[in-house]
């Protein structure tokens, strides 16, 4: 296998196989790697519903569409990878997988994703995308009449469960701490509505269903004890972790391990975009994604393209 690439992408997620349909299109010889499967969190979404041109799919199909897309124009893609070392700076990046493989490249972009964090009860992995969502903007629709928790007291958890109210008969906020920790305009407006009911100081310790999520067991904190409630649905809003471990102190970060970018999406590095989940940014969608990996690839392709006739005008000045 070829070992020097134009472009290599760390991450095949939405925003990874869109610069990868890009940067392949405009022939730039780009390499994807990608830990685990590809498609990232779109694999993990049972139905989506608001990508624009397309009525419903489900996140595995819109993945393999996008890794197929990214194949066709000629982008290499290496999955179920491990990246062991990564040197970005200087015009020759390296990034060493499980240890032995060596690849490197001229232009390098970061789409690692992230993920929602997890309440840790029983059960969670399980009914992730069947009655669990990380996501009111994705998944609120599909609860119209349904009665459903909110697990969180931090500002998204009272706004979300807020906006979640134009879809449920019912929302129940469930906090571990006995105050919230959100501003008094998110408290106050939960609390003046009148199909948001409260239950404070209690956690969810387990998820019950068969193929559906059926109901939870509930445990209040100070007293220990444990109820059972029927449930169609659990949002859970207990904040977002970037998948940023590996780059802590390779790229640069801030306070919550979110990769600094500008507006074309290039990092403090030169020759080094991010896009994608991992960014700074407020809302994260496939559609945000996306857009990111096509500013990406743009960005990554003016930045090669330069790098290209610098190198010429040194040939002829030789
Ligand atoms: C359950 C669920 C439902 C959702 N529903 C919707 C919806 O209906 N509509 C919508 O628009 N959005 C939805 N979202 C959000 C949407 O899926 C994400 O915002 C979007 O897919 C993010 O894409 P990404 O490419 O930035 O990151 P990710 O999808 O997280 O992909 C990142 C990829 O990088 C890989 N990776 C991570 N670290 C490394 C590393 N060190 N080296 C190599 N590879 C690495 C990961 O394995 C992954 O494949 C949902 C999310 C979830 C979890």
């Amino acid at each position: 296998m070829n070992t020097h690439f134009d472009a290599i992408i760390i991450g095949a997620g939405a925003a990874g196989l869109t610069a990868g349909i890009y940067l392949s299109r405009a022939k730039v010889n780009t390499l994807i790697l990608n830990e685990g499967a590809v498609g990232g969190q779109m694999v993990l979404t049972h139905e989506i519903a608001n990508y624009p041109g397309v009525q419903n799919i489900s996140g595995y199909e819109l993945a393999r569409t996008m890794k197929l897309q990214a194949q066709n124009f000629g982008c290499t893609i290496r999955s179920n990878i491990k990246i062991t070392s990564l040197e970005l700076d200087g015009k020759i990046k390296k990034v060493t997988v499980n240890n032995k493989d060596e690849f490197t490249a001229n232009a390098v972009i970061i789409s690692t994703g992230g993920k929602s964090r997890m309440v840790g009860a029983e059960r969670e992995e399980k009914f992730k995308g069947k009655g669990i969502s990380y996501c009111a903007t994705c998944d609120g629709d599909f609860f119209q009449d349904k009665e459903i928790i909110v697990v969180g007291g931090g500002n998204s958890a009272l706004e979300e469960a807020v906006s979640l109210t134009k879809y449920a008969s019912k929302v129940t906020i469930v906090h571990q701490f006995d105050h919230f920790q959100a501003l008094e305009h998110y408290v106050d407006e939960a609390k003046n509505n009148k199909k948001i009911n409260f239950i404070m100081e209690s956690k969810l310790i387990e998820f019950i269903g068969d193929e559906k999520l059926e109901s939870v067991k509930i445990q209040n904190q100070s007293t220990g004890n444990i109820t059972e409630m029927k449930i169609d649905g659990v949002f859970i809003f207990i904040g977002y972790v970037p998948n940023t471990e590996s780059l802590l102190n390779v790229v640069e970060l801030n306070k919550w391990n979110e990769i600094i970018v500008n507006k074309d999406m290039k990092i403090n590095i030169d020759g080094v975009f991010a896009a994608g989940d991992s960014i700074q940014k407020r809302y994260r969608q496939v559609t945000t994604a996306v857009a990111d990996g096509t500013i990406a690839a743009l960005s990554a392709s003016e930045y090669l393209n330069n790098l290209k006739k610098e190198i010429q005008e040194e040939e002829l000045v030789q």
